[in-house]
């Protein structure tokens, strides 16, 4: 892909640039990622981190990493160090500016009243139900309720009893007093706060009221200074609410600018659903390789590179638009891998050779280069011996034409080191091959024929004595689908959803399988190419010292690139 078809300059970049030409921040840019921790964050999320992040770095400005923490009942520490230690796996940097909304009750509290003293915000005796009856349609005006014109001090009164525990949870709320006929039904008298007796994972049990999300962010963004608050586009009916409350309470502005969410082919990414998916166990936890998890992604063998590089591909958009091309993440992840995986012989299905001519007591170092991409990664040495492990599919018994791997009489080349002749297939009671006797060509060694003789086929290959015996994960899209959202009417019907596109085989455990002695100290997160299967990574699970499990990341076939040279 040539490089002025990357979405290097984007219409965010035009406005802070007008704000910069303008002076309108005093020529400061200070972004954030304010995620609210309730669930691992997703590859949407490193969108809007590294986008919030490289904005920063752009403009030398700042970047603030901030929990919007308004919701004790579904919010867990868990969340937050699993968002920290992701966030920093991504590679931004938050500096000494790590924050939190909790960190701002005391303040919003206080703003709170501002409001009820300026007649602007009313303490409401109508039940979340009645709230919601009331609120109107977009068609239709809401109701007023019967307690919005309550005086000033009875409002005081009792939201300072809301405040110490006096009524028992959803017996009354703080509203904002706005317009029940506004068009934006954001604007019809939104709740501010509600009485929630629950432990909140910072402030303990300190409060019982606690501030709603539109009450806390915009306000949040202001105490940080921050100049342009990014969000996703669901926000843009809310802006005129942040507006309404910056406004009243004649506070510092941050600039909202929407932009249209990542969507990504056979990816469900709400967290609501991937909730679903841990819950109903169809995957191994948050972090299972399938998800689209930042830490599902990591322990499947991305790369944080790889993902700056597709989060700067996919760009920006201001309209909802197209759904990103998982071909091309994977592309992105590849064009990564390939400068930095060794390449590395592995196994999957073993069928032994014995090799008749090499003598049986002889062990042969043979030099591999570990990266052609990369001289610097050098090379090592890989034993070979009498008896090996080939792959089974690269045998055939009556190969159809065109077949170059190995067959009865066939010569084929054993990378880096020999070429082989299949002399006979050992076959047991059952009539299953078990064995092939092969012999060699000494001369042949490193793999070229000194009469310039040519073969076909270069096998993958282990030495059955030296190889190690492990496991490996094969690992496909958890969904068939390309859109799993999607369910036919006859589906929903029947009472299914997007997990009845879950992919059955999307992952098959590979015991027995012969792994290049030098695989067996591989530490977790460490990345290889396995010649002619694809890249795979030490999992970070389920590994031990000694018995690394290896996850396929991906295969090798690039779909992206072949569509790319189509165009
Ligand atoms: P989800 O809808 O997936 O559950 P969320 O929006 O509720 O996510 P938050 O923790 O509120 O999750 O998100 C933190 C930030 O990440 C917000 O600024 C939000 O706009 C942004 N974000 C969330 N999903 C995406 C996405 N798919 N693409 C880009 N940015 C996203
Ligand atoms: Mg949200």
């Amino acid at each position: 892909m040539a490089s002025d078809e990357r979405a290097t300059s984007n219409f965010i970049r035009d406005i802070i640039d007008d704000d910069l030409a303008k002076g309108t921040y005093d020529g400061r840019v200070h972004t954030r990622f304010p995620p609210e921790p309730n669930g691992y964050l997703h590859i949407g999320h490193a969108k809007s981190i590294l986008l919030n992040y490289g904005l920063a770095q752009t403009y030398g400005g700042k970047f603030n990493l901030r929990f919007d923490d308004t919701n004790p009942t579904k919010e867990e520490e868990e969340y937050v160090n699993s968002i920290i230690e992701d966030v920093r796996w991504l590679g931004a940097d938050w500096e000494d500016r790590l924050f939190f909304a909790s960190d701002y009750f005391p303040q919003l509290y206080e703003w709170a009243v501002q409001l009820i003293k300026a007649g602007k915000a009313y303490v409401d005796d109508l039940t979340p139900e009645e709230i919601r009856a009331t609120r109107g349609t977009l068609t239709e005006p809401g109701q007023e309720s019967p307690f919005r014109n309550r005086p000033i001090e009875e409002n005081l009164d009792l939201f300072e009893r809301m405040k110490n525990g006096e009524f028992p949870n959803g017996a009354k709320t703080l509203r904002a007093k706005i317009d029940m006929g506004a068009g934006n039904v954001n604007l019809r008298d939104p709740v501010m706060y509600r009485v929630l007796h629950a432990r909140h994972h910072r402030t303990g049990d300190a409060w019982c009221i606690y501030p709603m999300y539109d009450w806390a962010h915009g306000q949040s963004d202001s105490v940080e200074g921050i100049t342009h608050s990014i969000c996703t586009l669901e926000f843009e009916d809310h802006r005129p609410l942040y507006n309404w409350f910056l406004d009243q309470l004649g506070i510092y502005h941050p600039r909202q600018i929407e932009f249209a969410r990542l969507d990504l082919t056979y990816t469900v990414m709400s967290k609501r659903k991937l909730l679903r998916l841990v819950q109903e166990k169809y995957v191994d936890g948050w972090d299972d390789p399938r998800m689209p998890t930042i830490s599902g992604l990591r322990r499947r063998g991305y790369t944080p590179e790889s993902l700056r590089d597709f989060a700067e591909r996919v760009g920006v958009a201001k309209k909802k638009g197209s759904v990103a091309d998982l071909a091309l993440l994977e592309h992105c992840l590849r064009d990564d891998l390939n400068k930095r995986a060794r390449r590395v012989m592995a196994v999957l299905d073993p069928l032994k050779v014995v090799i008749t001519n090499y003598p049986e007591d002889r062990v042969e170092e043979i030099e591999a280069v570990n990266n052609p991409e990369n001289a610097a990664e050098g090379t090592r040495m890989v034993p070979f011996a009498r008896e090996i492990y080939i792959e089974r599919d690269d045998f055939m018994e009556h190969p159809p034409a065109k077949f170059f791997r190995l067959s009865p009489g066939a010569e084929v080349r054993l990378k880096h080191a020999y070429f082989i002749r299949c002399q006979e297939a050992v076959k047991d009671a059952a009539g299953k091959i078990v064995e092939l006797r092969c012999t060699y060509d000494p001369a042949s060694r490193g793999g070229e024929a000194p009469d310039g003789r040519k073969v076909k086929g270069t096998l993958h290959w282990v030495s059955a004595a030296h190889a190690f015996e492990g496991e490996v994960r094969w690992y496909e899209n958890l969904f068939s689908n390309e859109f799993p959202e999607e369910i036919a009417p006859e589906e929903a019907a029947a009472g299914k959803d997007f997990t009845a596109h879950i992919n059955p085989h999307s992952l098959r455990i590979l015991t027995g399988c012969r792994l290049e002695p030098m695989l067996k100290e591989a530490r977790p997160g460490d990345r290889f190419q396995f010649l002619r299967h694809g890249y795979f990574c030490v999992d970070n699970k389920f590994s031990a010292p000694g018995r690394p499990i290896f996850n396929r990341t991906v295969g090798l076939r690039d779909t992206w690139a072949k569509l790319a040279a189509k165009d």
